[in-house]
């Protein structure tokens, strides 16, 4: 069985107290449920990380960063390696999340050697990919994932590939309140994980999580983790409020 997972995105939001209080609210909220086969994974700002994995050695709920330099250590003012993750105990990155493609203009040959970075230390990837609006009204989103994966994932050994969660997250779906149906949904996450078999074949292809990202929330969540290839989601907004983001976990 492949691991269901909903994680929280908090982007930059959050003071220091704010911060700590939200991470000790999912930690009551989660205490007494069983979350066998589910992972919950938060990841909150950098300046807040090591807050996080002290709050999460008492709790059930992993952290991850939003985003990781590629290089391993040196004259990269303002950046954060996964050496650095690692050290005080964070086990994911979102990689890629289509703001730092669009803002930061990251590549998907930028995000190979990001996702790299990642396995090479112990950081698991939680690498994005999804299409623009003009993209899907063309059609052309398969083409347009499959570039993505193929780009920034499909150098990566098998061994290495089973360490990666995806998140397919359409742009046009992010922070606006539209949300993919359950069938544009579950249609594209099949697609991925056809063409993961192809590359990878069936039985890799079954062991990775895809999780779907864009205004997911308690109210749409059921319907959307209802389908056999979405395995969760990937939580902007929503994660904001304890109660939202727990009320998520608990629609699997
Ligand atoms: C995200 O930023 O990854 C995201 C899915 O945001 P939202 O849930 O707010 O659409």
């Amino acid at each position: 069985m492949r691991t269901k997972i909903v994680a929280g995105n908090w982007k930059m939001n959050k003071t220091f107290s704010d911060a700590e209080e939200l991470l000790t609210e999912i930690a009551e909220k989660i205490e007494d449920i069983n979350l066998e086969g589910i992972e919950i994974i938060v990841c909150p700002p950098s300046l807040y990380l090591e807050l996080a994995t002290d709050v999460a050695e008492e709790s059930k709920f992993a952290v991850g960063a939003q985003n990781v330099n590629e290089n391993p250590k040196g004259a990269f003012t303002g950046e954060i390696s996964v050496e650095m993750l690692d050290s005080v105990g964070v086990d994911y990155s979102i990689i890629g999340h289509s703001e730092r493609r669009t803002y930061y203009k990251e590549t998907n040959e930028q995000l190979a050697k990001k996702v790299d970075a990642c396995l090479e230390g112990s950081i698991s990837p939680i690498f994005c990919f999804g299409e623009v609006l003009e993209e899907r009204e063309a059609n052309k989103h398969f083409e347009v994932v499959k570039q993505q994966l193929e780009e920034s994932l499909f150098h990566l050994k098998e061994a290495e590939m089973e360490n990666v969660v995806l998140a397919y997250e359409p742009v046009w779906a992010i922070g606006t309140g539209k949300t993919a149906s359950p069938e544009q949904a579950q249609e594209i996450h099949a697609f991925v994980r056809k063409t993961l078999a192809d590359k990878y074949g069936q039985a890799l292809a079954d062991k990775i999580s895809i999780l779907y990202g864009g205004s997911c929330n308690p109210k749409n969540a059921k319907e959307l983790f209802a389908n056999p290839d979405v395995d969760g989601g990937l939580i902007g907004g929503a994660s904001l409020k304890a109660e939202d983001f727990v009320s998520i976990v608990k629609s699997f």
